[in-house]
């Protein structure tokens, strides 16, 4: 389904849950979290409905996120769920690994077929700063866990923060160097808690870059499977890849395929698009199968151009990065 500027819209990202098991600086403040109550949550089966809706209307690639993913019960049975709908080819997980080892053979099993890793430094103390608490370990056992049961592409999301975690960026690229993993750095967005974003932390992926070639060659290679927003290279005789996302220096909405469903039932049709239409509504009063494809279009086609991130937040918006998935 193309919307308003001719961009195919094939892929919705879910915020299965607004919760989280960490508290990561950049991301939610450590207390006083607003949370969803449970009963204007989706619940799990309405979800893959809502998927199955979605899948008629040319949806192919789905990813779960949140908050944490993990931590929502049963989410194996959403996974076996959404990956036996036929026309969805690609579904996804975007995880802190802290809950991945005990899981990962149960969700392979369910049809999951990749899994996206966020690690921003691999300090174990600065791993615990930064997610106030969080284990370094889980997640780099997590993360070869993937690697070890075959769910390749594994990527790893590090969020690049000036004067935090840029004394790390070679020892990031030399990982994988050395190991078949996909890197994204990720310039730092003031989405949300606007308390630890400053403009002087933000590191644009250009910097990132030139700081890499003084020891790697950089080259544009095979694309990557999932290729969202980033740009990949490859690096000689590298197993693995870098990519950059450059969200504040060079927006990539032009070839933008995705809107967003929160945790509530909301659809957006970008991250930074302030208006929603609410399906738990819409479900509660008994809607069908034609009107929630009704709603469904209703987002593609009134899409925004491009987001509208360089401008700030907005006092006006009324959710945070995890209460609209990341
Ligand atoms: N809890 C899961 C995780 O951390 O992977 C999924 C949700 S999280 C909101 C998704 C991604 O958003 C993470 O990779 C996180 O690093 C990224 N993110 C959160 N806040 C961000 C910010 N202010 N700037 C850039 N990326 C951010
Ligand atoms: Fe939780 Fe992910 Fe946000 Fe960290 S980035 S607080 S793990 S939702």
């Amino acid at each position: 389904m193309k919307d308003s500027y001719g961009r195919e819209i094939n892929y919705l990202r879910v915020s299965i849950t607004d919760r989280c098991n960490l508290r990561c600086r950049y991301c939610m403040p450590e207390e006083g979290i607003r949370k969803v109550e449970h009963y204007s949550i989706l619940s799990l089966e309405e979800i893959a409905r809502l998927v199955r809706v979605a899948s008629s209307l040319g949806i192919r690639k789905v990813r779960l996120t949140g908050g944490e993913p993990l931590i929502r019960k049963n989410i194996v049975q959403l996974v076996g769920d959404i990956a036996s709908l036929p026309e969805i080819d690609d579904l996804a997980l975007t995880t802190n690994g802290m809950l991945f080892n005990s899981m990962a053979c149960d969700l392979q099993k369910a049809g999951l077929k990749r899994v996206n890793f966020s690690m921003d430094t691999m300090v174990a103390e600065k791993f615990k700063y930064i997610t106030r608490g969080g284990d370094l370990e889980k997640v780099s056992t997590a993360i070869f866990k993937a690697l070890e049961l075959g769910m390749e592409p594994v990527k790893i999301n590090t969020v690049i923060i000036r004067g935090f975690n840029d004394s790390e960026i070679m020892d990031f690229a030399d990982l994988v160097y050395q190991y078949p993993l996909h890197i994204r750095f990720i310039e730092f967005m003031p989405v949300g808690d606007l308390f630890y974003w400053k403009p002087e932390r933000v590191m644009q992926v250009d910097e990132i870059k030139t700081r890499i070639e003084q020891e790697y060659e950089l080259y544009e290679g095979s694309k990557i499977e999932g290729n969202g927003p980033a740009k990949y290279y490859h690096m000689r005789k590298g197993k693995g890849t870098i990519g950059f996302i450059s969200p504040m220096s060079n927006h990539f909405c032009a070839s933008c395929n995705r809107i967003r469903m929160t945790a509530d039932g909301s659809l957006r049709g970008c991250l930074y698009e302030k208006a929603e239409i609410n399906l738990k509504s819409a479900l509660l009063a008994g809607a069908g199968e034609d009107e929630l494809r009704e709603l469904f279009l209703k987002t593609i086609v009134n899409k925004a151009p491009r987001h509208q991130m360089n401008s700030g937040w907005g006092s006006d918006n009324k959710r945070m990065m995890y209460q609209i998935g990341g």
